[in-house]
């Protein structure tokens, strides 16, 4: 028979902390805490196959859950001693959400479960606090009410029906805090909550203990479907087949009073990853007091000095879990009159910063290998490394001139500038017309979430470094500042007072996510430590201690990659940043974007609209300096490292002028009539130039073109070379799709790279290759590859042609498209593995078929995408290239696929480097003999 709950309490439990998939994270690791002997209050995990088990038959359980939960209640009950629903000693519960990845805040949990009339009498003569048994009860029935019977606020700007009861209350008492508030007003507020359901829903609130939990229960398991964790999920690629799982757990009080409290923390700073205990404390309070950030509680330290026998205990517990975990995790613990409790661990959310110095400080304790420590960051997480900060001239600047509006908590590290916005939905709206936003919030709750991903910051008036705001925004990478309670926000008016001033929606205001300042307009930011270091040499790597873990990760990375990794740079100060971030060469360099430079245009037009071969040849010839010049710069910025550069790609018309007055000035520079201009710009008119004359059809059909850039490419190379820097370029087809147009091209380019040679007295190595970007190129790749020394995918030219989708007009049905799970991902960002992904292993197959050691690459937008990168590792590639600032994210990126590859056993071993028969550096004498070679291949 199938198990469906899982029992821990008294020191032993069912589950373990590696079956997170069957009991959720939660579950798994409260019952991991009690094997570990900690003081976990007992209860039961019901599995993730009942919530499974529950959609797939029309929201009914499995016959025999019920049995399973009685028999396990019972267990609780015996190792509690006491009983739900025992009027005298009743048990309380709490009933919690716990899926396998956490999903802080997302669903339902009920808290105080087990309290009627009959109960809470019993309990205040047991208890002789009629305070604490009251508030208990009106807290449950609040939540009860509003999670299982769905009285909750329907409008965004609606406030909390319960919460309005409870201003009513205090306006009668004439109190303002709900503290104030004294036993007979807590009663009272039941009463009027329960009218406030009945009168609303139609239901009664249920009397009955065990009615009570199999309501909650479903409203958990229900809460798996709401809006906001089928968001959550989205965003961050949680499969609903997982489900979650459901804790049932006895309750223990942090307000029972001053002896008792409740608090999170973190085993390390979860924003610096600096190793010290982190977290708050509220005393006299549940949880959902820290969590939901409606008291500011205290940091934990402070706790050294109030409770110091609990504080010391919690150090051992923090000790024992890093230890036991190798992981920084954050807990969750509640002081019941001066015993300590443990109700949850987890592995801790931490910012980008923090979870490489962890993971870098962990290998120096000798917690974890370096391998684990890269596995452990997300090649996503560096992006916040190279984050911007504040320019600090500018920021003094405001806060001199009394811009300073406030301090708050600082929540999430980073510079952000916006404009403030009061809720949620309207941050969406802002950002799709493309504003700048600062979300700006009294506190957030998870139906805010959307919202918060489309801020540059959060800004909340209440709540601590962990409350949902602070949670979520480190997680999304966001900057945030928390609990800035100087904030008067007024979100009827869609205003905020701060310090004597008005904010409206709208107004510009910039937040210091690393110090907690909030400062009233626009502050401009600067580059991040590891930019001033690597790329503007501003700031002294001995004073960047950032900069030093991210350095020591990435010498973890390039340990261990396998792929080689070049960057896509046409300007030599690209190419060097690139360079500082770890490039070893250039994998594309896209020629066209130089005709645009300084003094080339006008030639370069000329040279379009000539007509006649010896027109064509004049303008070509007054292109060749210019194009050599910057050949020089990026072999000089590359000293040394492969070059490949692409022959020209776009269609013609794209450097031509369509205005009249540019076509009449380009008329008179050529000395022609505005007329001639005219109708040569509408003769080379494409319906579909994507698919048109462009790509290696222009140097096909204009030889010169070709000749000329081989010309500046090799005396480029000579000129390098004589100053005795070396130089390896690559010469790269476009958009080859039959062999023929890339030995058309290759005879042009090895004719005129002898002719320099010969010229100049001097070798210069180099090969000749192909962008594979068109379906046929991949198809045709051993006849391809006879000729070509290398492949580089094309793979947003491949994109577009495998998927028929235009790259320029697929926005508007491609999101949808990925709503739908038509696609998983848009497939112009991640490489689509069914369709374009087979076509590259294909050609790479039959590329190596007749060329073993073919060189292959990819030179599309997916070469800096972290699981493009793992998918060209798989297939045996020998580089990616990408944007210079993705650069470290792709060394990141290649070492975890060559570690993945190694867990799943074996791993993929580095291609031989010998040199294939056939593969000439210096010219084309071995072309023929790959040719033979592959003959005779083909035929065995
Ligand atoms: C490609 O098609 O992937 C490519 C790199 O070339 P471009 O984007 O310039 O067409
Ligand atoms: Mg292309």
């Amino acid at each position: 028979m199938k198990k469906y709950v899982y029992f821990f309490g008294n020191g032993k439990a069912e589950g373990r902390a590696d079956m997170k998939g069957l009991l959720g994270g939660k579950g798994a690791n409260l019952a991991e805490m009690t094997n570990l002997k900690l003081p976990v209050p007992a209860g039961f995990t019901i599995s993730t196959e009942v919530c499974t088990y529950y959609y797939e038959h029309q929201k009914r359980y499995p016959k025999t859950l019920a049995s399973e939960v009685r028999k396990a209640l019972e267990k609780v009950e015996k190792v509690m001693g006491s009983r739900l629903g025992d009027v005298k000693n009743p048990l309380l519960v709490s009933v919690r959400s716990g899926a396998r990845a956490s999903m802080p805040g997302m669903m339902d949990t009920i808290l105080n479960l087990g309290l009627n009339d009959a109960v809470a009498e019993g309990l205040v003569a047991s208890t002789n606090n009629p305070r604490f048994v009251y508030d208990s009860y009106r807290r449950f029935v609040q939540m009860y009410g509003d999670v299982v019977l769905g009285l909750q606020p329907t409008h965004k700007d609606e406030i909390d029906p319960f919460e309005l009861i409870i201003e009513e209350m205090k306006k009668q008492k004439g109190v303002h805090l709900d503290t104030d508030l004294d036993a007979d007003d807590m009663k009272e507020l039941v009463a009027r909550f329960k009218a406030a359901i009945k009168a609303k829903t139609g239901h009664e609130f249920p009397e009955d203990p065990l009615d009570q939990l199999w309501g909650a229960i479903s409203a958990v398991f229900g809460s798996w479907m709401n809006k906001r964790a089928l968001a959550y999920r989205k965003m961050y690629d949680i499969p609903e087949s997982w489900g979650t799982a459901v804790n049932v757990q006895a309750m223990v009080f942090g307000n029972m009073g001053e002896d008792s409290g409740t608090g999170v923390a973190f085993t390390r700073d979860p924003a610096t990853g600096e190793d010290v205990f982190y977290g708050e404390y509220l005393m006299n309070a549940q949880g959902e007091d820290v969590v939901a950030g409606t008291r500011t509680p205290l940091p934990i330290s402070q706790l050294a000095g109030e409770k110091p026998r609990i504080y010391r205990e919690l150090e051992r517990i923090r000790k024992i879990l890093e230890k036991h975990y190798r992981e920084m995790m954050d807990i969750e613990f509640t002081i019941q009159q001066g015993t300590l409790y443990m109700l949850q661990c987890r592995v801790g959310k931490r910012t980008a910063f923090a979870e490489i110095k962890i993971a870098v400080d962990m290998v120096a304790e000798r917690l974890i290998t370096d391998k684990e420590a890269l596995r452990r960051v997300n090649p996503d997480q560096l992006n916040q490394l190279l984050r911007p900060v504040f320019d600090a001239q500018e920021k003094e600047e405001a806060v001199t001139r009394g811009r300073l509006l406030a301090k708050g908590l600082n929540a999430g590290p980073g510079a952000a500038t916006g404009r403030v916005v009061f809720n949620a939905p309207d941050a969406e709206d802002w950002k799709r017309r493309g504003e700048r936003i600062i979300l700006t919030r009294i506190e957030t709750s998870p139906e805010d979430i959307k919202g918060m991903q489309a801020s540059e910051g959060i800004l909340t008036a209440r709540g601590g470094m962990t409350s949902h705001a602070a949670l979520v925004a480190r997680q999304m990478g966001k900057v945030c500042v928390a609990g800035c309670s100087a904030l008067a926000i007024d979100y009827s008016t869609h205003t905020m007072r701060v310090n004597g001033r008005t904010i409206q929606e709208g107004d510009w205001i910039s937040i210091d996510g690393t110090t907690g300042e909030v400062i009233e307009g626009r502050v401009a930011t600067r580059p991040s430590e590891v930019q001033q270091v690597l790329i503007d040499g501003t700031l002294d790597p001995a004073d960047a201690p950032v900069y030093q873990e991210y350095a020591k990760l990435m010498s973890w990375a390039d340990k261990y990659r396998r792929l080689k990794i070049r960057t896509n740079a046409d300007q030599p100060d690209q190419s060097r940043n690139a360079v500082a971030f770890g490039a070893e060469g250039i994998g594309l360099c896209r020629t066209e974007h130089m005709f645009f430079g300084e003094g080339k245009i006008g030639p370069m037009r000329e040279m379009i609209l000539a007509d006649s071969t010896e027109a064509r040849r004049a303008a070509l010839a007054q292109l060749l300096p210019l194009q050599r010049a910057d050949f020089e710069g990026i072999f000089e910025a590359m000293d040394g490292r492969p070059v490949t550069i692409r022959t020209i790609d776009p269609p013609l018309h794209e450097f031509l002028p369509h205005d009249e007055a540019a076509q009449r000035q380009l008329a008179l520079q050529m000395g022609i009539s505005y007329e001639k201009v005219r109708q040569r710009v509408e003769g080379l008119h494409e319906f579909n130039p994507m698919l048109g004359f462009r790509g290696c059809r222009l140097g096909v059909i204009f030889p010169e073109i070709t000749e000329m850039q081989s010309r500046a490419i090799f005396e480029a190379a000579a000129n390098v070379l004589a100053r005795g820097i070396k130089v390896q370029p690559e010469i790269m087809i476009p958009l080859v799709g039959n062999v023929k147009e890339l030995a058309d091209q290759e005879v042009l380019v090895r004719a005129v790279a002898d002719e320099v040679m010969r010229e100049r007295g001097m070798k210069i190595p180099y090969l000749v290759g192909t962008m594979i970007e068109v379906p046929r190129g991949a198809i045709t790749a051993d006849e391809v590859a006879t000729v070509a020394e290398f492949f580089s995918f094309g793979t947003n030219d491949l994109t577009q042609t495998t998927l028929g989708v235009s790259r320029d007009d697929a926005g508007r049905f491609l999101i949808p498209y990925v709503e739908r799970e038509i696609y998983e991902k848009d497939p112009f960002e991640a490489i689509d593995r069914p369709g374009v992904g087979m076509l590259m292993k294909l050609a790479v197959e039959k590329g190596r078929s007749v060329r073993p050691n073919l060189k292959v690459g990819i030179c599309g937008e997916h070469g800096g995408e972290p699981s493009s990168i793992e998918f060209c590792h798989q297939i045996n590639q020998d580089y990616v290239s990408c944007s210079p600032f993705r650069v470290p994210i792709a060394r990141l990126a290649a070492a975890r696929a060559a570690l993945s590859d190694e867990l799943a056993g074996g791993g993929r071993k580095p291609r031989s480097r010998k040199k294939a028969p056939g593969t000439s550096k210096t010219g084309s004498r071995g072309r023929s003999r790959t040719r033979r070679k592959s003959a005779k291949r083909g035929r065995r």
